[in-house]
This record gives structure tokens, C-alpha cells and sequence, in this order.
């Protein structure tokens, strides 16, 4: 989404986001009915099994390299860790042979139940690469952030998207990394750290305390708290805590949270918001409902390889 300059015309010519797929239901755990019904109703049986089928599904691992250390498959093959390039993201690969290795909301983002040897290699310590799942990697070449640009991360914790952030600036700019969870963010510090970013201010609590930063950033992103159904293949959290009325809430968070990361924009930068869920109410309904709220704001159609 764009903010304007001036013009108060409103546009509403695209905005899709992609979608994650395929993935792995923990073992003994079944999909929330609630939400096996809205997926049938929303996506019809044919594309709606498709999804239901891919979250049954073993979690994919993904790999992100840092730039500054070469091309990911060439490292991926020094490594001997058989591995394809995402389409979606130059940094990164989908590696072969293991479950996801780390937990979205875990410890310093390091592996939790993974059978790949990428999660325990001391380079992985090092901060060579950053164990990101597939579809999370999509978002920040989105976001295209350049060289000497500000960009704030709004919702930032564990770091997956503020590193690669970091990368793409080179060292240029600054990344002002946020998020309202005092305890989330000490983990977010330490991938930053880890990762060898430059240019970071990290802060934490509610998000008003940025106000005296309104009209700052370049770009802005919003990687919304959200009800993680994108998370069902590999978190018994996210399942267990999956209701109608916990999207509702979140729904209601992510609205006070878009007219935020408009706030805090320059006029003429661009926003991108991310969630890692399905539903319709917290992705597509969330903007049509920001689109209604404002003038200010335009949405643009992006492309995504792959
Ligand atoms: N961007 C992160 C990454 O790539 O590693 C993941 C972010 S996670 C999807 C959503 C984050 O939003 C959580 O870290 C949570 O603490 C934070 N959050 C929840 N409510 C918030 C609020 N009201 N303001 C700011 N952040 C919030």
C-alpha cells in the first residue's frame, strides 16, 4: 500500500497477498472444525481440500543466507544439505530432508524439532543464515527495502523479517525494529545481534509510543499478530488456541495497528502487511476495512515469482 502525497482519490485496483502452503499438522493433532469449514466454504471443496491437505502435511524447513556471505545454494552444497532455490526469495532455499526447525514464537530462533542438520550447525549459531519458513521469506523482497532507507518493523519479534531487512539495507539507513512484548524482544536483539545487523534501533511496548515518529519512515512493515493458521502444521499452540472469537480479537488489533503504520509513514511511502493466516477477516477484509477508514492510502498490485 502506498501512502499518498496529496491526491485523496481512492483506488482499489488489486492488492493480492500470497498465500502460504503445504506444511505439517503435529502428530495426534486434527484442524480446528471451525476453521476446516470456513476453508471449504471460503475455497470450495476442490482448493479447500488442497489447503486442509497441505496443513496435514509434514512443515517445510527454510534457509536464508546472508547475502554478504554468497549465493545460498553454492553454501548449501559446501554444506552438502541438498536444497532448491525459492522463487520468491534470491537469499533463500527450501532445504530437503527435514521438519521445521525452529518455533515461530520459541526461544532465540533456534531449532526445536527438527531433524536437519541445519539447526544445530555452529554457523547457525553464527548467524551465517536465519531458519525462516518458506512463505515468510515471500514478504520482504515485498517490501523492497533499499539502501539508505528507513524502515520500521512494526510488529518485529523473533527478528525472521527485521534480519533479512538488515540484509537488504547493507549497513545503509536505519531499521527501527518494534514490537510490544518486552519479553519477545530480548529475543529479537539477540537474532539481530547474531546476524551482525548494522543501523538497529530496537524499542518495545505499545505502539502509540512511536507517535512522535509519525510521518518518518520510508517503509513500513506490518507483520500482524494474527490468529497463526499458518501455523497449524508445526505449532500446537496455534491450533490449540484457534477460535472465531480469537480472530475476531486479532481482527480488531490488526485494524488499530494498520491506522498506525499509515500514521507513521511519510507521505508517499509504502506499507506492506503480512500475516501468516488464511481467513479472509484478518487479510483481505482487514485492508478493504483500512481503504474504508482512509483517504490517504492506495493499494498496489504486486507480483510475486513463483
Ligand atoms: N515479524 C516477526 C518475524 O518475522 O520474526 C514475527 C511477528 S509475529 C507474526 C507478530 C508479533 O506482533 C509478535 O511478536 C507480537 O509480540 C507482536 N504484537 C502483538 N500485539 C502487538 C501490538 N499491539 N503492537 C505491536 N506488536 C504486537
Amino acid at each position: 500500500m502506498k501512502k499518498r502525497r496529496g491526491s485523496h482519490r481512492r483506488e482499489r485496483d488489486g492488492g493480492a497477498r500470497g498465500k502460504a502452503r503445504g506444511g505439517a499438522e503435529p502428530p495426534g493433532h486434527v484442524l480446528p472444525a471451525g476453521f476446516v469449514a470456513r476453508v471449504l466454504a471460503d475455497l470450495g471443496p476442490h482448493e479447500g481440500e488442497e489447503l486442509l491437505a497441505s496443513l496435514r502435511g509434514p512443515a517445510q524447513l527454510g534457509l536464508r543466507l546472508d547475502s554478504r556471505l554468497g549465493e545460498p545454494l553454492d553454501v548449501m552444497r559446501r554444506l552438502g544439505w541438498s536444497a532448491e532455490p525459492l522463487p520468491w526469495s534470491p537469499e533463500g532455499v527450501l532445504l530437503h530432508g527435514g521438519a521445521s526447525a525452529h518455533e515461530h514464537a520459541g526461544r532465540a530462533q533456534g531449532p526445536s524439532r527438527s531433524g536437519h542438520p541445519a539447526a544445530s550447525h555452529p554457523w547457525h549459531d553464527a548467524g551465517v543464515y536465519y531458519l525462516q519458513d518458506p512463505a515468510a521469506m515471500g514478504v520482504v523482497p515485498v517490501l523492497d527495502p533499499r539502501p539508505g532507507e528507513l524502515i520500521l518493523d512494526l510488529a518485529a519479534a523473533p527478528g525472521g523479517k527485521s534480519t533479512y531487512v538488515a540484509d537488504r539495507l547493507q549497513g545503509s539507513g536505519l531499521l527501527w525494529s518494534h514490537d510490544v512484548d518486552a519479553s519477545r524482544v530480548g529475543t529479537l536483539v539477540g537474532n539481530l545481534e547474531r546476524w551482525g545487523a548494522a543501523n538497529v534501533v530496537v524499542s518495545h511496548g505499545p505502539v502509540a509510543r512511536l507517535a512522535p515518529l509519525y510521518g518518518t519512515f520510508d517503509r513500513v512493515l506490518l507483520d500482524a499478530p494474527c490468529s497463526g493458521e499458518g501455523m497449524f502444521r508445526k505449532s500446537r499452540a496455534a491450533l490449540d488456541l484457534w477460535s472465531p472469537g480469537r480472530v475476531a480479537e486479532f481482527v480488531a488489533v490488526q485494524a488499530r495497528l494498520l491506522d498506525e503504520a499509515v500514521e507513521l509513514l511519510k507521505p508517499g511511502g509504502v506499507l506492506v502487511y503480512a500475516t501468516c493466516t488464511f481467513g479472509a477477516d484478518e487479510d483481505e477484509a482487514a485492508i478493504d476495512a483500512l481503504l474504508g477508514r482512509r483517504d490517504d492510502v492506495a493499494p498496489q498490485t504486486i507480483t510475486v515469482p513463483g
